[in-house]
């Protein structure tokens, strides 16, 4: 007996998003854990790390991005988590 397939269907962006690294696309732009303006941008309301395949980044960067956010952390600068009520 064929197993029932899948009635899940999965949608597709009809035009897919072109996502480029921030930080490769501007040279200037660093990846400074003390300044959380800009680390903020790779954090949810939550205070959670905004994954790869969302905000875009390449892995190198995505890495210091992600480092750079745990020393901010370590130091205050940003939030572990946030409540949101
Ligand atoms: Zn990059």
């Amino acid at each position: 007996m064929p197993r029932p397939r899948s009635t899940r269907r999965r949608r597709r962006r009809p035009f897919p998003r072109k996502k480029v690294c921030r930080f490769c696309a501007d040279k200037k732009l660093k990846v400074d854990y003390r300044e959380p303006q800009s680390l903020k941008y790779f954090i949810t309301e939550r205070g959670k790390i905004i994954p790869r395949r969302i905000s875009g980044n390449c892995a190198q960067h995505q890495r210091q991005v992600c480092k750079a956010i745990k020393q901010a952390r370590q130091i205050a600068l940003l939030p572990y988590s946030e409540s949101t009520i």
